[in-house]
């Protein structure tokens, strides 16, 4: 039985998120374009709301203290919320799903603090000399006691400035593979006043203003042996484990911003005339709209089925890498024309079409390129032919 309906829970969640994105969020967005920074005091209140509305860390399990909602409803809410401006939706704090891992005093120290608002967590795996292969890092962890030594550098990394820990993952030592020697990757809590830990201002970019990214340096910084997550050597898997849920998020948001850009552009080729008739009335701008509203459906027709593989288990990094390869692509596609739509009027910051044109460009590039996410794909077709 095929059944694409939403349960009454799920559509109340939707209301109620989508009037908490249009009274509290909408309003700041332009004042957040302009001056490239989200004021504490706002998002100190957002988050607040956002708490009341259970919003806050509703990806995680509810044995863990969070919202324990089904892979379906987290992508719905990630759709309201992605409407508006990253730094925004992001004060309704959906915590990284790798936490989960989380064990003994980790829960107590990093996951519970965190699910209760009273901590913020974010992810570091890029350094400049490791990005999409992410074996290549230098940044290792040696054991010295009961205590982790960490020395090395990592940058791109997201919201650290307004976080209180990172997920680090670091090279603990060298394994041999049917490739040769590869680094074994581990991954680490590590508190940004720990000793030896220094967070710096990252680079300014052309995408999501207001959301920060930095370079985070550890000069022979010591931390407890407690904090490893899991065994040591497990990074690679813990990251596989929750790359699928992450990639769905950004292919959620992707829809949601494809979809405002789309609004905008069909209700402009509705109204604006030009040569005495509607511009909607010339095919070349008519057929391209409807070319949109295709790649929109194929898309919320991918995420959905990719959420409810979730929910019954059956994902494979194949279906996330499909589904955030289209919904990312989809995107720019549609981003561009519905700029081209609307003409000189979508260059301006008038309308948000500019900056979902803008923000649409790290979509394809963070969280795994579309060039490793067709590595996996392919990967994932021709492995089982002995190829
Ligand atoms: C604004 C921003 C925020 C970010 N936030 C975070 C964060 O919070 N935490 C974090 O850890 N990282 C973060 N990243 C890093 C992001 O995940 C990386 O940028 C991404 O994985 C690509 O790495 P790279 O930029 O070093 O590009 P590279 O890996 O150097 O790739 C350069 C080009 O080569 C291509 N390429 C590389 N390998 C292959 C291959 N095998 N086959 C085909 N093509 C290939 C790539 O697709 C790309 O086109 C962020 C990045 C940005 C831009």
């Amino acid at each position: 039985m095929i059944d694409f309906s939403l349960t009454d829970e799920q559509k109340m969640l939707v209301e109620m998120t989508r009037s908490f994105v249009e009274q509290e969020m909408l309003p700041h967005e332009e004042t957040l374009e302009r001056t490239n920074t989200l004021p504490p005091k706002l998002a100190a209140v957002l988050k607040k709301q956002a708490m009341e509305l259970g919003l806050h860390a509703c990806n995680l399990p509810e044995e863990v203290g969070g919202g324990g909602l089904d892979a379906v409803s987290v992508m719905l809410i990630e759709k309201e919320l992605g409407r508006t401006s990253l730094a925004l939706a992001e004060c309704a704090h959906r915590p990284l799903n790798i936490l989960a891992a989380c064990e003994g005093e980790q829960v107590t120290q990093f996951l519970e603090p965190t699910i209760k608002g009273e901590k913020r967590d974010c992810i570091a795996m890029t350094e400049p000399g490791a990005g999409s292969d992410l074996r290549g890092m230098k940044c290792k962890a040696v054991c010295d006691g009961d205590e982790w030594m960490i020395s090395g550098e990592k940058h791109f990394i997201s919201q650290a400035s307004v976080s209180d820990y990172c997920v680090l993952f670091a090279a603990t030592g060298e394994e041999e593979t049917s490739k040769g020697f590869k680094k074994r990757i581990s991954a680490f809590l590590v508190a940004f006043d720990d000793p030896g830990v220094e967070v710096a201002p990252g680079y300014r970019n052309v995408s999501h203003r207001g959301y920060t990214n930095n370079i985070l340096r550890f000069d022979n910084a010591r931390i407890p042996a407690w904090r490893m997550m899991g065994p040591e050597g497990d990074g690679f898997r813990l990251v596989n484990e929750w790359l699928g849920p992450t990639r769905l998020t950004v292919a959620a948001t992707c829809v949601a911003r494809a979809e405002r850009a789309f609004d905008t552009a069909l209700n402009y080729a509705a109204t604006r005339e030009q040569f005495d008739q509607k511009i909607g009335k010339f095919q070349g701008i008519a057929f391209p709209l409807a070319d949109m509203a295709t790649e929109i459906k194929m898309a919320n027709l991918l995420l959905l089925e990719t959420a409810w593989k979730i929910d019954q288990g059956t994902v494979t990094p194949e279906t996330c890498a499909m589904t955030k390869l289209f919904c990312t692509e989809m995107l720019a596609r549609v981003a561009d024309q519905s700029l081209q739509t609307v003409g000189g009027m979508g260059l301006m910051e008038d309308l948000p079409l500019e900056r979902i044109w803008r923000d649409a460009r790290v979509e394809r590039i963070w969280d795994g390129t579309s060039e490793i996410q067709r590595h996996i794909i392919s990967r994932g077709l021709l492995r089982p032919l002995g190829a």
